[in-house]
Formats: structure tokens, sequence, C-alpha cells
């Protein structure tokens, strides 16, 4: 059991906080919303219209919509009412999607290193240096961060997916919960990198490597190194969990990659310590 890969789906994009609403505009609804006072027995009754129909087509929506994962389609049958706004950026950047995971293109050959001993397994320049440092950095610590799988190529991806997909006799859907499509795995980007812990190797991509020292050494530490786990429990994408796999997001370059049109909202983190 091995190999597992996920690509991301994109999040539904949430309203902007008032932060990002230039100040003429903000005025500009301020002047509206006390025109609206004085309006405001004349249009009680189109408020009233339209919030009955704003409920109304909620439950519609609830009831017919795409369910967001599959594991959720026994539980809750409550519809979410008020979800609409957000389903309506549902479909903005599906074209580029396969079985859910999103399109990502290889990396240029010109920009790969290695970063294990035996060289095989590689990342971006960029990626590469500060995983570099980010192993030496657990080292010091008593922590064995072992790279398991860097880039990969389409080819090979593509290996994994068909090949693999064969001999355990799975659809194309069934894999794809396993493992990326080809052209749509985060490890053809160079910035991705499957970890695991040098001394708890039975660990290796299963989800049994959550309880490992590496693993908690990762959470503490990665996003110091530009590393984070790229599908965490209950991640917005809605892809399942892999402690393992990691991606750099610590340039330009490579925040681009994983998070342009992608609509995914900020995120409050907890102060820096
Ligand atoms: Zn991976």
């Amino acid at each position: 059991m091995n190999n597992a890969e996920f690509s991301g789906k994109p999040r539904n994009s949430l309203p902007k906080s008032g932060e990002d609403i230039p100040v003429a505009l903000r005025d500009a609804a301020d002047a509206e919303s006390k025109m609206g006072l004085r309006l405001l027995p004349l249009t009680i009754g189109g408020v009233a219209g339209f919030i009955i129909l704003a409920i109304i087509s909620g439950f519609l929506f609830a009831s017919i919509g795409p369910k967001k994962n599959p594991d959720s389609l026994s539980s809750s049958s409550s519809p979410q009412v008020g979800n609409s706004a957000s389903n309506a950026n549902k479909n903005t950047d599906q074209n580029d999607q396969v079985l859910g995971h999103l399109a990502y293109s290889e990396a240029p050959g010109s920009d790969l290193v290695p970063i294990s001993a035996d060289r095989r397994i590689k990342m971006r320049k960029a990626a590469a240096v500060k995983f570099e440092q980010m192993v030496a950095a657990a080292r010091s610590q008593g922590v064995h961060l072992v790279p398991i799988s860097g880039f990969r190529s389409i080819k090979e991806q593509e290996q994994l997916f068909f090949t693999i997909g064969a001999q355990r006799n799975q659809t194309p859907a069934q894999r794809a919960a396993l493992s990326a499509p080809p052209g749509h795995s985060e490890h053809h980007t160079g910035y991705a990198v499957d970890i695991g812990d040098g001394a708890a190797p039975a660990t290796n991509l299963v989800l049994s490597f959550e309880k490992t020292r590496a693993f908690q050494w990762l959470q503490a530490n990665a996003a110091r190194f530009g590393f984070e786990m790229s599908f965490p429990r209950n991640n917005p994408q809605g892809v399942s969990y892999e402690p393992w796999h990691w991606r750099f997001v610590g340039d330009r370059d490579s925040l681009e990659t994983f998070y342009k049109a992608r609509n995914i909202k900020p995120q409050q983190t907890p102060l820096p310590r």
C-alpha cells in the first residue's frame, strides 16, 4: 500500500472582509444604506418577498445541489440554507480537473536537484535547499526526516495510475481516490515531497505516520522552512488526509503554483511564537 497521491479541489470562495473594499466603495455603500432608511417603509414588502424567495431557493438548492464529499452521503440530510452564495463559485475552475484532481505542469528538468543520498529523489532547487535545511534542523533535535518521493514526471504518474490501477482491478474513479491521474499530481511541480520517519519506516505512506516524531516535528516546524501539509484532515479541498505529503510554498512561484486562482481564502492562524 503506497503511492497514494492526491491533489486538491478548489474551495468555494467566501465573501471578502470589509478591509478589502476600497474606502471610496465603502463610503458609497454607506450612503446607499442611509438612503435605504428613508425608503424603508416602501421596501419592507419587497424585502419580505425576497427573503421568502431566498429561503425557498436555498432549500431547493440544498436538495438538488452537489454533495460535498462522499463520506457525508449517508449522514446529515438537513439542507444548508444560506449556502447558495458560496456554491455559485463552485464551478469556476473545474476545467482543469480530472476526477477532482487539479492539473499541474511538470517542473523544468534544469531546475531539479537531488534531495536524497542516492540522488534519485529530486525537487526544484528552491524547495530542495529549504528541505535540506529542514532535515538538518530536525536531525539536530534527534528526528530523522526521510524523503520518500519528490518530483514525478507525468509519464511516471501514468504508470502509477493506470498500471497499478489495472493490477488492483480499480476503476479510474476508485484509483483517483488513492492516486492522482497523470498531469494532476502535485509531485509534477517538483515542490511536493512525501516524507517518512527514519526511525519508523513501517509508517511510510500510511496514516500511522501521524503518530511518529517526524510528523510531530513537521507539524511544529515545517512552516518555518516554507513547507505545509497539502491535505490535512478536513482540508478545504475535500481531499483525503495524507500526513506524509508536504509541499513547498515558500517562494512566489511555488505559492502561485498551488494557490493562484484557486479561490482559497486566507486563514486565521495562531500568533507567531
Ligand atoms: Zn505525495
